[in-house]
């Protein structure tokens, strides 16, 4: 049975860096590669960060029914294939997304037993901060990136779990503890439970 987790968090709170972390130390788990009408950004690597398509295209693509769920951010498109899960379930692999507030509303409508996780930043001060520290951004960006943290932080109510990212190696830790919990919540466990009750049933006892 697939997990599918989901993470959502304002550019810059780490949480790029806290996927990679979890997917290189969990080989149970896959990264749910999006859909995207924007263009790749310096080292991404199509089909790696995302698959790069045209605006065209990705409407042909919602016309077909193809995404599981899917929203326009920052005037682009992004979108998660149905094909992705069920990949990840035909490996018996749980699955991670990186979505925003709004794909994540609509996947738990259509999986409500996602588990979906909003990262924060400690502060808008340690924010921007980061935000400086990676020198990716002009100044202009960097306070529009700050104005939609604002905007997409009040929608920590959604989710199920919310971390505060104030270090990396202990945000990491956080992260594996949910995933292993989420794991074995009863609901999951069906499967391996009916053997282990199995083999507890009376047998006839043998005669000598
Ligand atoms: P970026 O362009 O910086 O990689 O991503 C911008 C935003 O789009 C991030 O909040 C990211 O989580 C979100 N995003 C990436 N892929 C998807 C997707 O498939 N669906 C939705 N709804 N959001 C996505």
């Amino acid at each position: 049975m697939t997990t599918v987790f989901i993470i959502s968090a304002p550019s810059g709170s780490g949480k790029s860096t806290l996927v990679t972390r979890l997917l290189g130390a969990d080989p149970g788990l896959r990264f749910s590669v999006s859909y995207t009408t924007r263009k790749p950004r310096g080292n991404e690597k199509p089909g790696e960060n995302y698959v790069y398509i045209s605006r065209q295209d990705f409407l042909a693509r919602i016309a077909q029914d193809e995404f599981l769920e899917h929203a326009e951010v920052f005037g682009n498109f992004y979108g998660t294939s149905r094909e992705v899960l069920d990949q990840a379930q035909q490996e018996g692999k749980d699955l991670m997304l990186d979505i925003d507030v709004q794909g994540a509303r609509q996947l738990k409508k259509t999986i409500p037993e996602a588990v979906s996780i909003f990262i924060l930043p400690p502060s808008r001060d340690i924010l921007e901060q980061r935000l400086r520290a990676r020198s990716e951004d002009s100044e202009d960006v960097i306070q529009r990136r700050l104005r939609e943290a604002a905007e997409e932080i009040r929608n920590y109510e959604q989710y199920d779990y919310v971390l505060v990212n104030h270090q990396v190696e202990e945000s990491t830790v956080t992260l594996a503890a949910i995933i292993k919990a989420e794991r074995v919540r009863r609901i999951r466990m069906e499967r391996q439970i009916g053997p282990i009750l199995k083999s507890f049933e009376v047998r006839p006892t043998v005669l000598r």
